[in-house]
């Protein structure tokens, strides 16, 4: 396979785009967004008109979406990439969506001769841009070893977890738990700055310490102690706080469907929701530090208290 169509060129898709393209595969990709496309062509990806187009001249299709709608509409709407593509094409959706949807996208494309993998991500925009995702693939064996080649330019660790289906699921039960992990931290060096510590000095010693976790190794949500990370960049471009809350949605919905205890993954969403209601639906998810904590420069978001903690 050498010609792609990769279809939404965001934060994410941008730079997948272009280490497809640094690997040596051709780029045909195509975004709604004007600002995306211009970046997009900026980088060396050729643009088609539309998705449609993009997908009638290659033999693979990306798509890294915002939900499943627009994932299920892509795909299956009058002249959307099934009615485009050809038979036999490879078509992966690396977007964050329900595995219900995929089932239901990959059934359609299946019975008309295409091929479909789930291959979400994670690693965020700092891995998207060094080539180091975490891929998690839902489908046929044979297919994933037709995309290797494709993954392994964009990511470092491709995990085939399933049929189609199981890699969304895989990946709404990371998020869940990376949201969860970002409360968590933000939480935790909010009650050591307020009580006196260097917010560096603590991160080293939870880093080093039972507390360890991603968000402190990768991702840190305070400003200044981390570079290449959006907390370096005033929490722009990363992962929107909303697309973290439709994950924590999505895994709620999960859990709610398959009768499984999700209790944190239930607060932590509502944190993120109430974050997103106070007007930072666009930033990156290592914000939800300003609902914990006066940052710099910053005064703190005002949290009520939690009620009915009896005091000891
Ligand atoms: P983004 O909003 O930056 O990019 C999505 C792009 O898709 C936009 O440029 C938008 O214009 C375009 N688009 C929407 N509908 C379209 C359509 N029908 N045809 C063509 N283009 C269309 O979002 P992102 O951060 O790149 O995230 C994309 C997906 O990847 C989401 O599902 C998200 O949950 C997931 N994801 C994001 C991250 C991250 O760190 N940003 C990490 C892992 C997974």
């Amino acid at each position: 396979m050498k010609r792609i169509a990769f279809i939404g060129l965001g934060n994410m898709g941008l730079p997948m785009s272009r280490n497809l393209l640094a690997a040596g595969f051709e780029v045909i990709g195509y975004d709604l967004s004007p600002r995306a496309r211009t970046a997009a062509a900026e980088s060396g990806v050729e643009l088609a008109s539309s998705a449609a187009e993009a997908a009638g001249q290659a033999d693979c299709v990306i798509t890294m979406l915002p939900t499943g709608q627009d994932v299920r509409e892509a795909y299956l709407a009058d002249g959307g990439l099934l009615a485009a593509s050809r038979p036999g094409t490879l078509l992966i959706d690396s977007s964050t969506i329900s595995s219900s949807v995929t089932v239901e996208v990959a059934a359609v494309l299946r019975a008309a001769g295409r091929r479909m993998l789930d291959a979400p991500v994670s690693g965020g925009t700092p891995r998207a841009q060094a080539g180091t995702l975490t891929f998690m693939v839902g489908g046929d064996a044979e297919d994933l070893a037709a995309a290797r080649p494709l993954l392994e330019a964009m990511g470092q660790k491709i995990f085939h977890v399933g049929g189609n289906g199981a890699g969304h699921t895989a990946k709404l039960c990371n998020n869940m738990l990376s949201g969860i992990c970002m409360v968590g931290t933000v939480e935790a060096l909010a009650l050591g700055v307020a009580n006196g510590l260097d917010p560096a000095v603590l991160s080293d010693v939870m880093r080093n310490s039972s507390g360890a976790n991603y968000a402190l190794d990768r991702y840190h949500p305070y400003p200044g102690l981390m570079e290449n990370v959006p907390s370096a960049n005033g929490f722009e471009g990363g992962f929107r706080s909303d697309f973290q809350l439709k994950d924590m949605r999505l895994a709620k919905q999960l859990a709610n469907d398959s009768r499984t205890m999700a209790a944190l993954g239930d607060l932590a969403c509502e944190m993120f929701a109430m974050h997103c209601r106070n007007g930072h639906a666009g930033l990156d998810y290592s914000s939800i530090i300003k609902m914990a904590m006066e940052l710099p420069g910053q005064a703190a978001m005002t949290t009520p208290a939690p009620a009915g903690i009896p005091a000891e």
